[in-house]
């Protein structure tokens, strides 16, 4: 039984919306977060949410992202007591409170903001929330970076065993073939 798919879904949405804001690299390239209108449509594709925000929303969320970002860091480099501690910083600074609503249809599902937060706010309660089960769950190791060569982006283990060290397949994949070079080479 999948008690919370919805929780799920918010940690792969935070991983998604993290890496979309964040310059640095990804899959072997250089990366840097498009902006505008090109911006607004990769966040929405990250959030897979209808409503589309503003740039001063995006802005703000942006903000949220990159201390939600430093959750992943943290716990990456073993600092489980800082991930948390951050982690418990964002729950304070976004007001994440649980609140059962009914709207738009949908059946009775659990909220982790107020029902009227700013846009910003109520999404990065919601990751902040999702983050912090995760955390204080035994699974906690499944929040990681990436450690493929030019690649910095964020991942959430979802496999079986748990030992996962790429962001993607793509990764994974150039990983493993400089090994293969690397081993004919000598
Ligand atoms: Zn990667």
């Amino acid at each position: 039984v999948d008690f919370d798919s919805h929780m799920s879904n918010t940690v792969a949405t935070t991983v998604a919306a993290v890496n979309v804001v964040t310059p640095g690299d990804a899959h072997g390239r250089p990366y840097q977060p498009p902006t505008g209108d090109a911006l607004v449509d990769d966040v929405v594709a990250a959030l897979r949410h209808a409503y589309r925000p503003t740039a001063a929303e995006i802005a703000e969320l942006a903000t949220y992202l990159d201390r939600l970002r430093d959750v992943f860091v943290q716990r990456a480099a073993d600092g489980l007591d800082g991930a948390c501690a951050r982690c418990n910083d964002l729950l304070r600074s976004t007001g994440a409170i649980p609140e059962l609503a009914r709207h738009d249809g949908e059946a009775w599902h659990l909220h982790f903001h107020p029902v009227a937060a700013p846009w910003a706010v109520g999404w990065a309660g919601s990751m902040a929330t999702a983050l912090a089960v995760v955390l204080g769950s035994a699974s906690h190791d499944r929040l990681g970076v990436c450690s493929a060569p030019v690649c910095d982006r964020v991942y959430v283990d979802t496999s079986r065993n748990g030992a996962r060290r790429f962001c993607s397949t793509a990764c994974q994949n150039r990983v493993k073939a400089a090994a293969f070079r690397d081993r004919r080479r000598t």
